[in-house]
């Protein structure tokens, strides 16, 4: 029997704990963050990372009047356009103004652990309602002192401690050629990558693979399809899938549609490849059902997918519970959700590399402080408290191309 979820405890206490906490208001933040090259996958390409930023203000409550602020930010996950999920910045936009940052107002909402079920009255928008967790979460733990790896790691039913560093890997989107491929896996290994995840589709598959795994032999190496198998004959994509089987690739992500669990368990039997999901873990219920029918064997696990980290530290439970390794997704996001994802993937059942690289892998300028790739191929996970990394408000500034101050009472 899979049980899933448990209590998550709230942070520990701290010298702020008895004077308690207040929402002060909540800013929306959305910016357009040029890439360095265009990201290109099945569903389309863009140039500019429109994302949604939130940045909670909490009032520490005092003895006097006046007390001190502490604000956070959040980042939502959803891409400029509804290519990797019915979620997009527009729209996400719009619910927050007209329904999430109405309800935690209302709700006197001043606690990470508060802010998913204040929101549940509104269904879906799980990337929207991250990045508000994501925000409070970033908030009451500087004001307890404390990172967000470290209450993740409190969080988590998994034993084995806290990572201090986390492997990176690249995602590499679709090329127009292998040439041009080859040549930009190269500039990735080169930096000190050791793990890289190709795009690939019907027709743009096996010669993709074997050209990179000819090249590098000992490279960790994995292939995410987003569902475009399910365009083919079932019978179709299971011949082209097993044609993979001997480069070695520590996994083949979301080959058929993001509901279709029965054809994935299908394809896991009748393929040598671990199968992992992506698009289809949409909830903590679809990750247990996955694992009931042997859909995946390995998860991507995306905390804005999900519906926030502390459903994410769930799904990673639920996985290690099941002896289902786990990797950390991304959503060409900005350092703000790359810190919190870092925070999370320092888990010990992300025994995968996951899709987490270093500051300049998407953009020339970022949000945050940097997060560097080291000699041992990977990340430091922030120490400090919070996302443990400085916001550069000035970048924030100066590529907003809207923001709304939400103040909360009076
Ligand atoms: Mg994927």
């Amino acid at each position: 029997m899979i049980s899933i979820g448990h209590e998550i405890p709230e942070p520990a206490e701290t010298s702020f704990a008895d004077r308690g906490l207040k929402l002060h208001g909540l800013e929306l933040v959305r910016v357009g963050l040029p890439l360095r090259d265009p990201w290109t996958t099945a569903a389309g390409a863009f140039r500019v990372r429109d994302s949604l930023l939130v940045r909670v203000v909490l009032e520490v409550l005092g003895d006097g009047e006046g007390g001190e602020q502490i604000e956070g930010w959040g980042e939502c996950g959803a891409l400029p356009a509804p290519s990797y999920s019915s979620e997009y910045t527009e729209e996400a936009a719009r619910v927050s103004v007209d329904r999430l940052v109405p309800a935690l107002a209302g709700g006197g909402v001043a606690r990470a652990c508060e802010v998913i079920g204040a929101l549940s009255a509104t269904k879906g928008h799980n990337m929207a309602k991250t990045a508000f967790e994501g925000a409070f979460l970033d908030a009451e733990l500087q004001a307890a002192g404390r990172s967000l790896a470290s209450y993740l790691a409190s969080a988590s039913r998994a034993r084995g401690g806290q990572r201090t560093r986390v492997t990176a890997g690249v995602a590499v989107g679709l090329a127009p050629s292998l040439g041009e491929l080859v040549e930009q896996v190269g500039g990735w290994v080169a930096q000190g990558y050791k793990r890289v995840k190709l795009k690939i589709r019907p027709g743009q598959d096996m010669e993709v693979v074997a050209a990179v795994r000819e090249r590098w032999p000992d490279l960790v190496l994995a292939a995410d399809a987003n569902g475009t198998y399910a365009a083919i004959p079932f019978d179709e994509a299971v011949g082209s899938l097993r044609a993979l089987e001997p480069f070695g690739l520590v996994c083949v992500e979301q080959p058929l549609a993001d509901d279709d669990l029965l054809g994935h368990a299908e394809l896991a039997r009748r393929t040598e490849l671990p199968i992992s999901l992506d698009e289809a873990l949409s909830s903590l219920s679809m990750l247990a059902a996955a694992l009931r029918l042997g859909a995946c064997s390995v998860a991507n696990i995306k905390a804005g997918r999900l519906g926030g980290y502390l459903e994410a530290v769930k799904a990673h439970d639920l996985c290690n519970e099941q002896g289902v390794p786990v990797f950390c997704g991304g959503l060409v996001e900005t350092g703000v959700a790359r810190a919190a994802n870092v925070a999370l993937a320092a888990l010990p059942n992300f025994k995968l590399p996951g899709d987490l690289s270093a500051s300049g892998r998407f953009f020339e300028m970022d949000l945050t402080s940097t997060m560097a790739l080291g000699p041992d191929g990977a990340i430091a996970v922030p120490e400090g408290p919070g996302l443990g990394v400085s916001v550069d408000t000035s970048a924030i500034a100066s590529f907003a191309t809207w923001r709304l101050w939400c103040p909360v009472g009076g």
